[in-house]
C-alpha cells in the first residue's frame, strides 16, 4: 500500500490568507485543489510538502461569470462545471471538450481548470513508486542527475499531460496569479517553460486564481482533438487545439494553433496560417495545414507509446479538427 507522509492540511477562506500561508510555510507548503493529481504524486513521495494550503474554500476562486469582453473562470472551478457549463458549451465548445475529456468522471468533479493549467509533468521514468525510482536511480527532474529519456540530456524533458491548458492557448486566455507580492496577469501563451522540472513561470509560493477568455469573434470556429489510449481515464498522447477566424465570405482570416503531450510545455505551432490565411478551408488548404503541423511534431520517447505512432497522428488530428471546424 502507498502511504501519505504526515502533513498539515490548511483551509483558508480567502485567496489573501492562503498566500500568508505559503509565505509562513515557504519551502515547505504546496497550494492544492482537487488534489487529483497532487495526492498520487505524494504517494509516490514526488512531493513530500508538511503544509497543504487547500483552494477549494475559496469562494472567489468559484464560479463562471460572463463580463462585458468575455469570462472569468475561477481556478478552482471544477472540470466537470467548466465542461458542462452552458455559456462554455455555447461560447468555448473546444475549452468544454477538453474539459470533458479529462480522464473519467470522478476526477472531473474534483479536479479543477487551475489544477490542470498548473499539471506537473509527465515520465515513464518519473510517476513510479519511490521503490521503482530509487532502483533505476532516480532521474535529474526528482533526486537523481540522469535524464533516461535523452541520454546524456541536462535538462528534463518530461511531457505537459495537460487537457484544458493546451485548449486554451489558441483563446489566448490570460491567467490572474497572486503572490506575496501582489497580483500580475501573464498571457497562457507565456506561462509555460520548456523546463520539465518546473515548467510554469510561477513562483510556488503564488496561486493562479482565474482565468480570462475574451468572447470570441462571431466567425471563429474552434477544436480540441485528443489522442489517447481508452475513451477514458488516460492522459493524452498527443493533443491538439485549433482556431479559425473566417471573413464573411467564408475565407481564412487567421489560424491558431498548439499541440501538447510531446515535450515540457504545450507549443503553439507556426506558420499554420500562411498555408491557410486568404482561402477557403479546402481539402488541399487542409492537407497543406496538417502536412505542416507534421513537420514541426518531434514526440519523445517520455511516455511509453510508439513515437512515430504519435508523430503520424498529428495530421490526423488536425484533419479531423479543420473538418469539425468547416463543417
Ligand atoms: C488516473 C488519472 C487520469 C488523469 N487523466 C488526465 C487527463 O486525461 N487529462 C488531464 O489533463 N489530466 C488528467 N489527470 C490529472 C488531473 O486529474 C487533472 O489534470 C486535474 O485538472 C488536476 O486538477 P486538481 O485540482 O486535482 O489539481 P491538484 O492535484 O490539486 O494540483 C495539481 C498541481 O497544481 C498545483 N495547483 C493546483 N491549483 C493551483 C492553483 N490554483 N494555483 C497554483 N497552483 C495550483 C498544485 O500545487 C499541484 O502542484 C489525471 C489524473 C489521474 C489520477
Ligand atoms: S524526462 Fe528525463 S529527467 Fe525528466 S522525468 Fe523523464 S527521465 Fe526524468
Amino acid at each position: 500500500m502507498l502511504r501519505l507522509h504526515p502533513y498539515e492540511y490548511h483551509r483558508p477562506d480567502t485567496v489573501a490568507e492562503a498566500i500568508a500561508l505559503l509565505s509562513e510555510h515557504a519551502g515547505d507548503a504546496m497550494p492544492i485543489a482537487g488534489g487529483t493529481d497532487l495526492v498520487p504524486n505524494m504517494k509516490h513521495k514526488l512531493f513530500t510538502p508538511g503544509h497543504l494550503v487547500s483552494l477549494r474554500g475559496i469562494e472567489e476562486m468559484r464560479g463562471i461569470s460572463e463580463n462585458d469582453d468575455g469570462f472569468a473562470i475561477g481556478a478552482a472551478a471544477s472540470l466537470d462545471d467548466v465542461a458542462k457549463n452552458p455559456l462554455v458549451l455555447e461560447i468555448l465548445p473546444s475549452l468544454a471538450r477538453a474539459c470533458s475529456l479529462v480522464s473519467g468522471p470522478q476526477l472531473r468533479r474534483m479536479g479543477t481548470i487551475g489544477g490542470n493549467v498548473c499539471l506537473d509533468t509527465r515520465c515513464t521514468y518519473y510517476n513510479q513508486t519511490l521503490f521503482w525510482r530509487k532502483a533505476l536511480g532516480y532521474c535529474l527532474k526528482k533526486d537523481g542527475t540522469a535524464c533516461h529519456v535523452v541520454k546524456g540530456g541536462t535538462r528534463c524533458v518530461a511531457a505537459h499531460s495537460a487537457d484544458a491548458a493546451t485548449a486554451l492557448i489558441p483563446l489566448e486566455a490570460e491567467l490572474r496569479i497572486v503572490g506575496p507580492d501582489g497580483e500580475r496577469t501573464s498571457p497562457i501563451g507565456g506561462f509555460f517553460t520548456s523546463d520539465g522540472v518546473w515548467n510554469r513561470r510561477m513562483e510556488p509560493g503564488e496561486i493562479l486564481v482565474s482565468i480570462r477568455v475574451l468572447r470570441p469573434g462571431p466567425r471563429t470556429r474552434h477544436s480540441y482533438q485528443k489522442l489517447r489510449a481508452r475513451d477514458s481515464i488516460d492522459f493524452p498522447m498527443l493533443n491538439l487545439a485549433i482556431r479559425v477566424d473566417f471573413e464573411t465570405d467564408g475565407v481564412v482570416a487567421d489560424l491558431r494553433a498548439a499541440v501538447s503531450g510531446m515535450g515540457s510545455y504545450p507549443r503553439k505551432l507556426g506558420k499554420l496560417d500562411a498555408e491557410a490565411v486568404g482561402k477557403p478551408l479546402s481539402e488541399e488548404v487542409v492537407e497543406q495545414v496538417a502536412e505542416q503541423a507534421f513537420r514541426q511534431c518531434h514526440p519523445l520517447a517520455n511516455i511509453p507509446v510508439d513515437l512515430e505512432w504519435r508523430r503520424a497522428m498529428v495530421p490526423v488530428l488536425v484533419r479531423r479538427a479543420l473538418a469539425e471546424i468547416g463543417a
